[in-house]
């Protein structure tokens, strides 16, 4: 027994050999951050992982007519959102154990006409997506990735800026010498949206004299050449530009990783490595994978989208009785971790954390019962029933975790696809990695905190527990 609480260090707490593991999740962490920069990538990611860990097509177990306990399927929509699926020895209709991140992050979209010519430069208009501070975009190397479809139906896909041959993009911040007026500016003004205008080109070589817009007209030769596309095509294009630096060690203890996308990635990727180490579940597994959270969760990729029940019920259908009930039955006795990535305690910024009630950096997975903004408005308030399930559920497995919220109260705020999921009826509580810098082109995470996110989701994902007794 003890008697007094205090939260301890991950690193202070584990053996050489667990140092190790997490050393190596953190190297392979890094190769999913940069191969999976946008939805679309880390869902080609996600398949590619899931197909090697011997997860079939959902259709092709579907088109079979039957799924045993045991069987392994994975699930992907519009190339977007994924579902990776342990079939479980319980019936389904007692609840799946489920935790579902998002693989979306902020980001600058193309505008759907982005193109156009300046002062001797080609620059590309944007619309950014999700909350991100404007300023932190510019001077930066940019990625490019995307679809774009030709006018004969063909998809194209785009990557610019990934390769170490390739060139980069980048956006214009004002000289100092010149900022007497933006200096004066509120940050939020200092930068604003129609001023992220992402420069792609600015030699005219080889055109002819009096050409109109010629450095724009070379930009789109050049398209043309590599992805055969005309200016009209970026109408019905998806191109999103990205950080282009790659993932890296930080501290000259290593025990950092500073990279684009923490939020979500490093939980979508715990929950991916965590499902991969799952064998014969008692409630049937599932890793969700949602776009769009960022802004909102709308869309059909979202977690407000239909898709996952939809999906549910197709698997359903290969049980008897009555479809809508099952489907119905199935999430409304399911649990959930919602995992999606919390604020932490900055010591630049201990004035906007509680610190008593704030994540530490490296002391191991968060569990935020609530998060929301004011009066806890808009959050999912999690059940202190189901707090002590996963409580005894972490605790069999020896997993460091803490609680964490968000910052202090009335500070701001933030939410998580936890209050869509819990609409089902369902107990769900965020668990995620407390992640510093939130939002900006690079975050930074502890490697500590990333495996005990591992080990949660694995540890809840293929409990044997009979379940919270209500
Ligand atoms: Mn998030
Ligand atoms: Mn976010």
């Amino acid at each position: 027994m003890s008697l007094m609480y205090e939260k301890t260090s991950v690193w202070s707490k584990i053996s050489e050999s667990e140092l190790k593991e997490i050393m190596v999740l953190g190297e392979s962490y890094k190769e999913f951050l940069d191969k999976g920069k946008t939805e679309r990538r880390a869902v080609e990611f996600i398949e590619k992982r899931a197909v090697e860990q011997g997860f079939i097509k959902l259709e092709t177990a579907l088109a079979n007519g039957k799924l045993n306990a045991g069987d392994k399927v994975y699930y992907t929509y519009k190339n977007k959102a994924a579902v990776m699926m342990i079939v479980g020895t319980e019936p389904m209709e007692k609840g799946l154990h489920i935790v579902g991140s998002h693989i979306d992050c902020p980001r600058l979209d193309l505008k759907q006409r982005p193109l156009y010519e300046e002062g001797g430069m080609a620059l590309l208009k944007t619309h950014y997506y999700g909350g991100v501070k404007k300023y932190q975009w510019t001077t930066i190397p940019l990625a490019l990735h995307g679809v774009i479809f030709t006018k004969e139906g063909k998809k194209v896909d785009v990557c610019i800026g990934e390769d170490e041959a390739d060139p980069v993009l980048y956006i214009n911040d004002l000289l100092i010498h010149l900022s007497a007026d933006q200096m004066q500016k509120k940050l939020s003004e200092g930068i604003t949206g129609e001023q992220l205008n992402i420069v792609v080109g600015n030699s005219d070589f080889g055109s002819e004299e009096g050409e109109k817009d010629p450095i724009k007209k070379k930009i789109m030769q050049i398209l043309f050449d590599r992805y055969g596309i005309e200016e009209d095509d970026f109408a019905v294009a998806e191109l999103e530009a990205v950080p282009a630096d790659k993932a890296r060690c930080v501290g000259l203890d290593r025990s950092m990783i500073a990279a684009y996308g923490h939020d979500d990635r490093s939980c979508a990727y715990a929950s991916l490595e965590a499902i991969c180490e799952v064998e014969n579940p008692k409630k049937t597994a599932v890793a969700l994978f949602v776009d769009k959270e960022e802004i909102g969760s709308n869309g059909n990729t979202g977690m407000t989208s239909m898709f996952f029940e939809n999906m549910l019920a197709e698997v359903l259908l290969l049980e008897e009785g009555p479809v809508d009930l099952a489907v119905r039955r199935t999430l409304g006795n399911s649990q959930i971790l919602s995992a999606d990535v919390s604020a932490t305690f900055d010591p630049t910024f201990p004035e906007v954390s509680e610190k008593l009630n704030a994540n530490i950096l490296g002391c191991g997975v968060s569990v935020s019962k609530y998060t929301g903004s004011r009066g806890k408005y808009s959050c999912n308030d999690a059940n202190a029933e189901f707090l002590a399930e996963v409580r005894a559920i972490f605790e069999e497995e020896n997993v460091i975790w803490q609680t964490g919220e968000m910052g202090k109260v009335d500070q701001g705020g933030g939410g998580t696809i936890a209050e869509i999921l819990a609409a089902y009826g369902a107990e769900v509580v965020d668990c995620g990695v407390p992640v510093i810098s939130m939002h900006a082109p690079m975050e930074l995470v502890s490697k500590a905190d990333v495996y005990m996110a591992k080990k949660a989701y694995r540890a809840f994902l293929k409990t044997s527990r009979a379940g919270a007794k209500f």
